[in-house]
């Protein structure tokens, strides 16, 4: 394991462009609960309607009344993502970025912890539960400057309707984040992925187009996972000491250089 590490610092500093795909796994030692599997939100309270959207679409006003309300695993999720910190691992991954290794960020997660740790450049495919989003204009808002008192709340530049940025079932991905992941994977020799089984799409599409082409795969995960036989370097073990010993070792490596 040592070695893998080591090889795994090697194969990244020998890159001239590398990016990253993050999933739940990094964020449970912050203490958010992965949405599926053994001890997920969803595996408790039941998965969300496949519909989420149009039902959205449907009654705006209705679906902030609940929201507001914070009924079933919303509850639990926004109050854990509200007090939630950045672990190790996020905090790694944002030096990676600072020493210029790590060139972009992909995360699947909604807890805006990559953000709060100082990763700069970071497409949020799945979006940020903390932020808010017109779903006419695009824009998106901290939650503060939107006023709740007329519901459903509409956007300051355009009028249109403002959802949570989180992308609901149903809700297309949106197109500012789809296009910036297309062209970091243009440019990407390589990715590592952390904690992420590459389950869902369009994530799931994206360690497989890397390899497609060529390139390089690094997964840091304490289990195997589906990505494993993708994977040039499989680091087995919990986000928040793999991810930091990985950076430490390519600090040395570029140090002494
Ligand atoms: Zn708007």
């Amino acid at each position: 394991m040592p070695q893998d590490i080591d090889k795994a610092a090697e194969r990244l500093v020998k890159a001239n462009y590398v990016i990253a795909l993050t999933g739940a796994g990094i964020s449970v030692e912050s203490g958010i609960r992965p949405f599926r599997g053994p001890g997920g939100l969803w595996t408790e309270y039941g998965e969300p309607p496949m519909d989420g959207y149009q039902r959205f679409l449907a009654d705006p006003k209705g679906h902030w009344e609940q929201r507001i309300k914070r009924v079933g695993y919303a509850k639990e999720l926004y109050e854990t993502i509200e007090k939630a910190k950045p672990n190790p691992a996020h905090h790694a991954l944002a030096e990676l970025e600072r020493i210029g290794v790590l060139k972009y960020l992909i995360t699947q997660n909604v807890d805006n912890l990559h953000l709060a740790a100082g990763s700069e450049k970071v497409a949020q495919i799945h979006g940020n539960m903390l932020k808010m989003r017109c779903i006419k204009c695009g824009s998106r808002y901290e939650q503060e400057e939107i006023s709740l008192e007329t519901l459903p709340p509409t956007c300051p530049k355009c009028g249109g309707i403002i959802k949570g940025d989180g992308v609901m079932f149903g809700e297309p991905i949106p197109l500012d984040v789809l296009e910036v992941c297309e062209r970091e994977m243009d440019r990407s020799e390589g990715m590592i992925c952390v904690g992420t089984s590459a389950f869902v799409y369009p994530a799931a599409g994206f360690p497989r187009e890397i390899k497609r082409r060529g390139g390089f795969l690094i997964e840091v995960d304490p289990r195997e996972t589906e990505l494993t036989p993708l994977c040039d370097i499989s680091l087995r073990g919990k986000a928040a000491e793999i991810v930091p010993q990985l950076v430490s070792k390519l600090r040395d490596i570029l140090k002494s250089k």
